[in-house]
């Protein structure tokens, strides 16, 4: 039986149209009243099927675009900040995006209501962020843009959802496959089937590596992208997501999911990937269509929010810990024949950006978790010590003189690092010294500012206050060329620049400059890719050659502060899988050097006393 004709046999003649977005019913009636009306009605509807619906107005019913913005700007508070109004026709809502979005909403939603009663349209509220973001509103242009399109394509991926509505017991077993993330780190993708789903859970690149070996294996035979039900995607890092917009490229024209902030960041990096390969002189893999046809695919779920994916598979996200946005998937398969968890990449330690991973799932049989930094010796020092080293490296460079580099990844660390040094300065721990931010950092710090939802109570409780630790005068950005060489020729200072390994982007630039000088110090705070420029300087490395074939000595002090990870460290993975409710069956480790993994896979063995594997790349599991 088709779920759209039994929801709407149960209402009254006024339903002219009903569809899906996704998992999600939406109802359109051309009668005022019963639209004013319906919600006792509507409310049954969803004890009675369990499936989110949603009544809206018909075309017909709708005030013109001019009146109802007229409305809004007079029935919302001048206080809220009003920043833009977005018409979304096709599907009868209309954005109202506002710095202060809780006085949009009004008192228990009275002020929304209000716009919809005397609108007809149904108002949905964003937050604005408060550095103006490029990338957050392109997105949301090219999201509203294609209106027509995305609510086709929203209907036609619930159609696809509820194909077998009728819930009839089917032969059930359950495959996961490695095309990438198999005892390495670098270029994360999972193949997850079942007899009715197909779903890969991220699609990432190994950035440090080179060739065929930094993508994930699409050439096995299982592996048919038109036959792909969903994407997921667990977080914005490119070891994650940079090969997504290739596979709409390729074709793919299904959803991707993933939170709102990785979302956006995603579409940034992918912009990023692109110009760092024309740097490099290599033709990038996928154009800046692609990435909008990426955005134009997106679902994005809050934590919590419980959603069908497949006619089999129903996901939640769970905050991961380890940069905004980021996700772990719990994947409830078989209407709880088995539950899986996808943890991609964590952090159980609350940092000063985020809060801890969380820990309890209402059931769990199978947990997928990374080994970054799984192995013996990877004890993390205490991140107190790490911030007194850093603030100490800092002090002494600047005393000779001498400058610091700290190559970031985009997100997470750079935020990290910022708030670190703002708080050092502003307590006197650092004298006031210019600290420059250069490459993509300052995009991501306003994409941070436009979900602070995602953040520590703590931060987010600043952005509230209009304190936003992103935007203190402690910070100067490095906007141009210019501007850069002005650094560089310049004083003692500060510099937090992208790529994080030192693999393209404006961090390479700075080495080169600062590498020949003994007074300039390098500080890594994240993770250094097997056969990264960063790994090998690491390890020691004592020139580098630049592209005109120049060699410049490597004379700066090196230092590597492995505390401020933003990956779990090996007492972090332990205790997350200790303190994990229920308590999983099965261990599966992905995501670290192969070492690390077997070494963290033999010792939950032994404690916790459950079946633990280490796939190999192309290796595939039965979970069910
Ligand atoms: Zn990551």
């Amino acid at each position: 039986m088709d779920i759209l004709k039994s929801i709407t046999e149960e209402l009254p003649k006024c339903i002219v149209d009903a569809g899906f977005e996704a998992a999600n019913i939406v109802l359109y009636t051309n009668d005022a009243d019963f639209f004013k009306e319906s919600e006792p009605k509507i409310k049954e509807l969803v004890n009675k099927f369990k499936k989110r619906i949603e009544l809206r107005a018909d075309e017909k019913l709708l005030l013109t675009q001019e009146k109802t913005k007229k409305i809004i700007e007079e029935t919302v508070p001048v206080e809220a900040e009003l920043t833009n109004i977005i018409f979304d026709q096709p599907r009868s809502l209309v954005v109202i995006e506002a710095k202060k979005p809780g006085l949009v909403i009004g008192k228990q939603g009275s002020i929304l209501q209000e716009i919809k009663n005397k609108s007809f349209w149904i108002p949905q509220v964003q937050r604005s962020s408060s550095i103006p973001s490029k990338i957050t509103e392109s997105v949301r242009e090219a999201l509203y843009a294609n209106n027509s399109y995305r609510r086709k394509f929203l209907n036609l991926t619930g159609e696809k959802i509820y194909k077998d509505w009728t819930n009839e017991k089917k032969e059930e077993w359950i495959r996961l496959t490695m095309l990438g993330s198999g005892r390495q780190v670098g270029r994360s993708c999972l193949f997850l089937q079942t007899p009715q789903s197909k779903i890969l859970l991220d699609c990432g690149v190994d950035v440090a590596s080179h060739g065929a070996e930094k993508f994930p294996y699409f050439d096995v035979p299982e592996f048919d992208i038109s036959a792909l039900d969903a994407v997921i995607l667990s977080h914005a890092h490119l070891d994650h997501c940079g090969l997504v917009p290739y596979l709409y490229k390729m074709g793919y024209k299904g959803p991707i999911y993933m939170t709102y902030p990785t979302r956006d960041i995603a579409a940034l990096l992918g912009l990023d990937f692109i110009g760092v390969a024309y740097k490099q002189a290599a033709a990038p893999i996928f154009s800046s269509t692609d990435i909008k046809e990426m955005v134009k695919h997106s679902i994005c779920l809050n934590f919590n929010e419980v959603t069908d994916i497949a006619p089999d598979i129903r996901i939640t996200f769970y905050n991961s810990g380890h940069a905004l946005g980021s996700a772990m998937t719990h994947i409830n398969i078989g209407n709880g024949a088995h539950n899986l968890l996808y943890g991609a990449d964590i952090k159980y330690m609350k940092t000063r950006l985020l809060d801890p991973a969380i820990t309890s799932f209402p059931r769990v049989e199978t947990v997928i978790i990374e080994s970054t930094y799984g192995g013996k010796n990877d004890i993390l020092p205490p991140r107190s010590e790490s911030e007194n080293n850093l603030l100490e490296i800092i002090k002494k460079t600047i005393e000779r003189e001498g400058k610091v580099l700290i190559p970031e990844l985009g997100l997470g660390r750079a935020q990290e690092t910022m708030l670190i040094i703002d708080d050092a300065i502003k307590s006197g721990k650092l004298p006031p010294i210019p600290v420059y931010i250069d490459g993509m950092i300052w995009d991501i710090n306003a994409i941070h500012t436009a979900y602070p939802d995602y953040l520590s109570q703590s931060v987010k409780a600043q952005i509230f206050q209009d304190k936003n630790p992103f935007v203190s005068e402690v910070f100067k950005r490095v906007g141009s060329s210019l501007e850069r060489k002005e650094v560089i020729e310049g004083g003692p200072c500060v510099v937090l620049a992208t790529s994080g390994m030192l693999v393209g982007g404006a961090s390479v630039e700075y080495l080169k400059n600062f590498a020949g000088n003994k007074r300039n110090s390098i500080v890594f705070v994240c993770y250094q890719g097997v056969g990264s420029l960063g790994r090998q300087i690491q390890e020691g490395l004592k020139e580098i050659r630049s592209e005109d074939g120049q060699v410049i000595p490597v004379n700066l002090e090196v230092n590597k502060l492995d505390g401020f990870s933003a990956h779990a460290g090996r007492t972090e993975l332990l205790n997350f899988i200790k303190n994990c409710k229920p308590k999983p069956k099965r261990i599966i480790i992905n995501h670290g050097e192969v070492s690390k993994c077997l070494d963290l896979a033999s010792t939950l063995y032994k404690i916790e006393k459950v079946e633990t594997n280490v796939p190999r790349n192309l290796e595939t599991l039965r979970l069910k």
